[in-house]
């Protein structure tokens, strides 16, 4: 695990570089929040990251998250493609769960919240470079399947989650999930991480999910 000093400094410069990104885009950096990924990270780099003042974080399997959260005063984001058979481990743990992707899984989350009674926010992943391997909705199914979201999970649907093609420029991407939020009247847009959060904040980004900037490589 990295020095807590270290997890500070590096949460002190991450958070310097998202208020440059704001300012340079026009925006307050109050309006992004910061997601750290603390995913193969022990809970002591969770607590090293809290004394430093974070208090959101975000972990791609439920398994993991649930050997180190809850953890009080944190928030958790499931932020990583969730199978049917973890939703309801994920709808106990979460307080958001950025990975809704298909229509089974939306029938699991919503049985899983009457058992818990209790329903996290939701954000639809987008696939949005149509990538075969990756998960997320097809981007031209999109449209269709937020519209069911909504209506399923008015009050819970709080926006869109991408994470764009390796090796491209990720901006158009970026810009086309925020243009999609728009569409849609979804207040969040979660995109960005380590290496190209500045160019989710120019694009809308409202939430970033930062971990190797935060925590080292992995
Ligand atoms: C691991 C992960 C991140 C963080 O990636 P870094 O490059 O380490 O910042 C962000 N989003 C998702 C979905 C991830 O799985």
């Amino acid at each position: 695990m990295p020095e807590p000093n270290l997890i500070a400094r590096n949460l002190e410069a991450v958070r310097a570089r998202i208020a440059e990104a704001a300012r340079a885009a026009g925006r307050e950096a109050a309006e992004i929040t910061l997601i750290a990924v603390s995913k193969t990270q022990p809970k002591a780099a969770v607590e090293a990251a809290m004394a430093a003042g974070q208090s959101v974080f975000g972990e791609n399997r439920v398994q993991e998250a649930a050997e180190k959260f809850p953890v009080a005063g944190a928030r958790l984001h499931i932020i990583g493609g969730l199978q049917t058979n973890k939703a309801e481990q994920a709808v106990r743990l979460a307080d958001s769960i950025d990975s809704l992707d298909r229509p089974r899984l939306a029938e699991a989350i919503a049985r899983a919240a009457d058992r818990a009674g209790r329903l996290p926010d939701l954000l639809v992943q987008v696939n949005i470079g149509d990538e075969p391997q990756k998960s997320g909705i097809p981007a031209a199914m999109a449209d269709g399947f937020i519209c069911e979201m909504r209506a399923r999970f008015p009050a819970a649907l709080k926006g869109l989650m991408c994470i764009p093609p390796l090796g491209l420029d990720p901006a158009p991407f970026f810009r086309r999930l925020a243009a999609m939020a728009d569409a849609h009247g979804l207040p969040v847009r979660s995109m960005g991480m380590s290496g190209d959060f500045p160019a989710a904040i120019a694009a809308g980004a409202t939430h970033i999910r930062v971990g190797t900037a935060i925590f080292g490589a992995r």
